[in-house]
């Protein structure tokens, strides 16, 4: 069976697709795609006996019942879920930049959810298979489906708009996140605006944060819709305060979210946008703002031992990690502590842009300031009173022993593989 037709007509009578075996639920398409680690061809017959209806696989020397070969396993998924969306035809909203994609992307749905039947992507799956996978669980019976997108280089936006077909899109921010892949900042710009160029070119329409210049430039030339504080779309959201939750004011009233940062302060103020422009009523957008939790390790307060932390473990990168600190200082006038982990993917500017980190913790003079990882480890010996580990492990003993020495309010945050969490079992 060649023809995607054929394939979508069997995956209408499945259950859904699946690509894992330890998941696999009865009757629905196993897809044997390929992993840096593994090659899912070697596990379909395991999802066959476990109630698979269908392999898809693209090795000859699998080949038996039940099973489909293909040239390409993944290119197949993306072309199934493009069939599909074209199928369904609902509206579908694209989500991507830097930083506070997936955040945006649960406030919007919470918001529109108010008024609509809106499907998100499931948590982070925003790449060259979460996309697909996401776009497969949308059914022709929502009002809107909202697809986060995600990329580390060049063409990977654009390629997933050629499978999602979104009608609108936002950019977050353009921060210095993956720079290694993108090549610089220019890169990132020029990478996450695919989405813009995707929109521009069949007619979508463009949301855009009106207090970043660069968004404008790119916006203004297309059917667009304004958000943020500099709003022209009757949708103006104003920062009101950080400390630690985020306030914000919008057609007149306080809107009092339960995040911390005063960078989710563009999250909420793309959620209130969107939500106004798609009629979402304002009592409504206050209510979904208001009852919204952030996730798991996003900057979350613990309370330990007399101590409130700010856990933001779950990434880094210069702009996030830069916007934490500053936010962090603004929150209360008790002494403070930093604990960081390196920014991973940062690429040639690496030892730039930790030693420039560390200048900002000096600058916004935090009482006791801790790093590890290899580039925090060498920057911070430039700097007398910072203590660099090389590692998570030996930052964490060093803590055990010194716990005497920590201020009252403590912020964590570092890229995911340093594991930061791992420390609060010594608080
Ligand atoms: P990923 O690239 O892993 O999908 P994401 O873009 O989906 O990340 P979130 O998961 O929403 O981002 O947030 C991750 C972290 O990024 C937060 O914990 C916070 O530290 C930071 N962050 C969130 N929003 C912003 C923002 N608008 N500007 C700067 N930093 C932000
Ligand atoms: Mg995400």
């Amino acid at each position: 069976m060649k023809d995607i037709a054929d394939l979508y007509s069997k995956f209408l009578e499945s259950s859904g697709v699946s690509t894992d075996t330890r998941k696999i639920e009865s009757n629905s398409i196993f897809f044997a795609l390929k992993g840096d680690n593994f090659d899912g061809n070697a596990y379909a017959d395991q999802a066959l006996e476990h109630g698979a209806l269908l392999a898809i696989i693209d090795d000859e020397t699998q080949k038996g019942d039940s099973k489909i070969l293909v040239d390409n396993v993944l290119e197949t998924l993306q072309e199934l879920a493009n069939f599909h969306r074209r199928q369904i035809q609902i509206p579908i909203i694209a989500i991507t930049g830097s930083n506070g994609k997936t955040t945006t992307k649960k406030l919007t749905h919470e918001v529109l959810s108010k008024r609509f039947k809106v499907k998100a992507t499931a948590g982070n799956l925003n790449n060259h298979i979460g996309v697909p996978l996401s776009l497969l669980s949308f059914t022709a019976e929502l009002d809107l489906g909202i697809v986060e997108m995600g990329a580390n280089h060049q063409k990977e936006i654009e390629a997933l708009c050629q499978i999602a077909e979104p009608n609108y899109g936002l950019i977050t921010n353009f921060g210095k996140a993956h720079l290694e892949g993108f090549g610089g900042i220019e890169g990132v710009i020029k990478g996450k605006s695919e989405l813009y160029d995707y929109l521009i070119e069949h007619d979508g329409l463009i949301f855009f944060n009106r207090d970043d210049e660069v968004q404008v430039n790119k916006a203004i030339q297309h059917k667009n819709y304004s958000i943020g504080e500099k709003s022209l779309s009757d949708c103006q959201v104003i920062f009101k305060e950080a400390k630690p939750f985020v306030n914000v004011e919008y057609s007149n009233t306080t809107i009092q979210s339960k995040l911390i940062g005063s960078y989710n302060f563009k999250n909420i103020s793309a959620a209130i946008g969107i939500g106004r422009y798609f009629g979402v009523d304002k009592e409504k957008i206050k209510e979904a703002i208001e009852n919204f939790e952030p996730e798991e390790m996003r900057s979350q307060i613990l309370k330990k031992n007399g101590h409130d932390i700010l856990l933001d473990a779950y990434n880094a990168n210069p702009t996030s990690m830069e916007a934490a600190l500053r936010s962090f200082k603004q929150m209360t006038s008790k002494e403070k502590t930093v604990i960081l982990g390196d920014m991973f993917e940062v690429g040639d500017d690496a030892s730039k842009e930790h030693r420039h980190m560390l200048e900002v913790c000096k600058k916004l003079d935090f009482d006791v300031i801790l790093v590890c990882g290899a580039s925090f480890h060498k920057a911070s010996s430039g700097f007398d009173d910072i203590k660099g580990f090389k590692t998570t492990d030996e930052l964490k003993l060093y803590i055990k022993e010194n716990k005497t020495l920590l201020t009252p309010d403590i912020m964590i945050k570092g890229s995911r593989g340093m594991k930061l969490e791992s420390i609060l079992d010594v608080f």
